[in-house]
C-alpha cells in the first residue's frame, strides 16, 4: 500500500503544466485534490484532479498568489479537499526547499497535506510530508512519503 494515489488524469495534467513552463525555464505548482480515506487503520490520499491556479513564477522561485486561493475556492466543487499541493524544479531534482517547508507549514499543516516535487527534465516525482519527529525550528524536517500513478477505473 502506498501513502499517495495520483490518478493518471492528475499526474499528466501536472505534467504537461511542467514541461511547459520548463520550456520558458520556469518553475510551476498548483494544487492537488483529491480525497482522504483510510484502508484497515492506515491513511491515504487519493489525488483525483491536479488544478492550476494563478502563478508568479521564476526560474527558481514561485509561489501561490493571494488571489489564486480566492480563484480556486470558486471552481472546487462541494466535497472536493484540497489534499496538497504539486510543484516544479526544472533541472535540480526533487527535494523540499526550505521555503517549500515554509509553504507547507503555512499553507498545508494537516497530517494528510502533501507536496509533490517534480523535476520535468529528469522526469523524477517525489511526494513529501512535514515530519513531526524533527525538533522545532529545524527548516529540513520532512519526509520522503510513497506514491503510485493508478488509472481510473
Ligand atoms: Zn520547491
Amino acid at each position: 500500500m502506498f501513502d499517495v494515489y495520483l490518478e493518471e488524469k492528475a499526474f499528466e495534467k501536472a505534467s504537461a503544466h511542467f514541461k511547459d513552463h520548463a520550456s520558458r525555464r520556469l518553475e510551476a505548482l498548483g494544487f492537488l485534490v483529491g480525497g482522504v480515506y483510510s484502508f484497515e487503520g492506515r491513511q491515504y490520499v487519493m489525488v483525483e484532479d491536479y488544478v492550476t491556479a494563478e502563478n508568479d513564477a521564476t526560474a527558481v522561485t514561485v509561489r501561490f498568489s493571494r488571489e489564486a486561493f480566492k480563484d480556486l475556492s470558486k471552481t472546487l466543487s462541494d466535497g472536493v479537499v484540497i489534499v496538497g499541493w504539486c510543484h516544479s524544479h526544472p533541472g535540480y531534482g526533487c527535494f523540499l526547499s526550505s521555503t517549500d517547508v515554509r509553504t507547507q507549514k503555512v499553507f498545508f499543516p494537516e497530517d494528510f497535506h502533501i507536496a509533490v516535487v517534480c523535476d520535468p527534465l529528469k522526469g523524477e516525482w517525489k511526494a513529501f510530508k512535514l515530519s513531526k519527529a524533527e525538533p522545532e525550528g529545524n527548516e529540513e524536517n520532512y519526509r520522503e512519503v510513497s506514491f503510485a500513478v493508478v488509472r481510473e477505473k
